[in-house]
């Protein structure tokens, strides 16, 4: 009897004691639910497509849980940080892959009757380091298909009695489309952006548990040996790279941010020799986490260049042929610019150089009478003159006697002629122009205008010059275009001396 009494206790002390664990498990579990970052704009948003094109079939950058999906947890309590035993695998994926559940565990050295946080991280390594959770950043940039599978890194913080985890994007996206028209196979290594002002770190690890992420460790924007492809001839490679933005946000249509590229090269080494586009990428837009940026660039064999719609290769100024009922070709840039979205020069009309400051104290062709102006060429009674001189035509003078600033009437016949869109190219809003005749078109950055040593309205309207002037008056004729659907192309007249871009037209050379 004692013995059998002495092997029910035992036999209740070894069963009882899984059990009470189990109940203890129990408790330290609770389920989930996880949504995609509402903040995931991707490529739906207005401005993600800076020149290259999000591939409608398959590939894009919009997150969604997939069978497999892991995230790994931590709690913090009272300045301590812990992890959970294992991460947890997702399961109940919704349809549309906007939704999951998932279950966590708290470690068992959480007080569970104390205040606590769980950060969950998936899509990238994340660790403890003293008290902090850090996401690592040394995911390497990667060649992918366009059907290739991405991890995004998101990440959620959620207080207790919580069930709800909400994930935010860590990063912005950049997908470059590297075109290879040469006749051989190229290794391209992407060497990030020669920029004066940098709208991102590229980062290997941020901090998590600050109450706001800080980034550590700042990798420079050359981290070269892991982001090469190799790309056949006539083939096409992708490169997906992790930016983190570096200032704050700030909105486009403002014009200066910190977010804002300036002068902008991508740099690359092809077959080991450095190389970098000529075209200057300038953008003053929104950067914001979760959004893809898509770009696109063509290697020819012996430039590279940023890709657009208008143009063979990287040689500008190329000559458009709209197929006008005058015959006339227009420029594919403004006068002194490398590339169709970049601005050129502003001229004040009938000047060919540029200058700092644009006002009539320093306009060439008049001189002060106390508060008036007195013109001094291109005026009906100095002159006579309503058409500039080839000397002072800022096209011929900069670019040669091959090409001119527009008549009145060819600015006509373009706006006749062709159908205007709205548009965003290399990251700069303005309006293409495309032929009615033969589907050609022509992109005119929405440049603003100069006065004093200020640029008015850059990215929301521009003034073109033409070679002609309301001799009666102070004013030069332009051609005035303007942003939106309904936006507004006319031809009016502008005061001189304010600083204009111009476009050129082609003379046919006998
Ligand atoms: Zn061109």
């Amino acid at each position: 009897m004692k013995k059998f009494t002495l092997l029910l206790v035992t036999l209740i002390y070894v069963f009882l004691l899984p059990s009470c664990d189990d109940n203890d498990i129990e408790k330290r579990q609770a389920v989930f639910t996880a949504t995609v970052p509402a903040e995931d704009l991707s490529s739906s948003r207005l401005g993600s497509v800076i020149n290259g094109v999000p591939a409608a079939d398959g590939f894009n950058l919009n997150a969604r849980w997939k069978e497999g999906d892991k995230i790994q947890i931590f709690v913090r309590q009272d300045g301590r940080v812990y992890q959970a035993e294992s991460p947890s695998t997702v399961f109940d994926i919704s349809s549309d892959g906007k939704t999951c559940s998932f279950m966590v565990t708290l470690p068992k050295s959480v007080k569970r009757d104390r205040d606590y946080d769980i950060i969950g991280v998936t899509g990238v390594e994340a660790y403890i380091d003293a008290e902090d959770v850090i996401a690592s950043y040394s995911l390497k940039r990667v060649g992918i298909d366009v059907n290739g599978e991405l991890s995004l890194p998101m990440w959620f913080t959620a207080k207790k009695g919580s069930n709800q985890a909400k994930f935010s994007h860590l990063c912005v996206y950049e997908v470059l489309t590297v075109n290879n028209n040469s006749e051989s196979s190229i290794t391209f290594r992407h060497q990030g952006f020669d920029v004066t002002n940098p709208w991102y770190k590229y980062s290997d690890k941020i901090v998590l548990t600050n109450s706001s992420r800080k980034i550590v460790s700042q990798d420079s924007q050359t981290d070269a040996e892991s982001n090469e492809i190799t790309i056949a001839p006539g083939a096409t490679g992708t490169i997906v790279s992790w930016y983190i933005p570096a200032y704050d946000i700030i909105d486009a249509t403002t014009g200066v941010s910190n977010a804002a590229i300036d002068n902008a090269r991508l740099k690359a080494v092809i077959n080991n020799d450095a190389v970098s586009t000529d075209d200057v990428l300038k953008s003053h837009k929104i950067f914001a986490r979760g959004n893809a940026y898509y770009m696109d660039v063509n290697w020819d064999g012996s430039s590279l260049f940023y890709s657009n719609a208008f143009c063979p290769d990287g040689n500008h100024p190329h000559i458009i042929d709209m197929g006008f009922p005058s015959g006339t070709k227009w420029a594919c840039c403004n006068v002194m610019a490398n590339s169709p979205a970049e601005s050129g020069y502003y001229f004040a009309w009938g000047e060919t150089k540029r200058k700092t400051s644009y006002d009539w104290d320093n306009y060439k062709w008049c001189k002060r009478s106390g508060d008036n102006i007195v013109i001094t060429k291109y005026h009906y009674n100095v002159d006579g003159k309503s058409r500039l001189d080839p000397e002072d035509d800022a096209a011929t003078a900069n670019w040669g006697a091959a090409w001119r600033m527009p008549t009145y009437l060819q600015l006509k016949e373009l706006l006749d002629n062709s159908d205007s869109d709205w548009t965003n190219v290399n990251g700069v809003w303005g309006r293409v122009f495309k032929s009615k005749t033969n589907g050609e078109s022509v992109f005119f950055p929405a440049t603003g205008y100069r006065y004093e040593s200020t640029i008015y309205n850059f990215g929301t309207s521009a003034e073109y010059w033409s070679c002609v002037t309301y001799y009666t008056t102070t004013y030069g004729i332009g051609l005035y275009i303007e942003g939106g659907d309904v936006g507004n192309c006319s031809i009016g007249g502008k005061q001189r001396c304010a600083g204009h871009v111009v476009r050129a037209v082609h003379v046919a050379q006998e």
